[in-house]
């Protein structure tokens, strides 16, 4: 819980035990791992919009919660990170 401060990876909100999960950045699904680099905290909601998309997907579809994964999620491998920030700037470049 400590690794994350608490908080939903993508959407900022301050998580308790009762609404915090447990999400996969790289799906499980898709050939993600258990390691602690693919592991975030995520509010209950979060985790049933992202689902089973990639992280790439889910970024350039919701590109605030790919923000919010690069200010929040401080321990995830720094590839998944580098494909967040691809992701949202590319987003943020085809709405403008
Ligand atoms: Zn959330």
């Amino acid at each position: 819980m400590r690794d994350c401060g608490r908080r939903c990876v993508y959407c900022g909100t301050a998580l308790d035990f009762e609404n915090a999960t447990l999400d996969h950045v790289h799906p499980l699904a898709k050939g993600g791992t258990h390691y602690p680099g693919n592991l975030v905290l995520a509010c209950v909601r979060c985790n049933r919009l992202k689902s089973d998309l990639l992280p790439h997907e889910f970024f350039a579809r919701f590109p605030w919660a790919g923000m919010n994964f690069i200010h929040y999620a401080r321990t995830v491998h720094r590839a998944l990170k580098r494909c967040a920030r691809r992701a949202v700037s590319l987003a943020y470049a085809e709405a403008a």
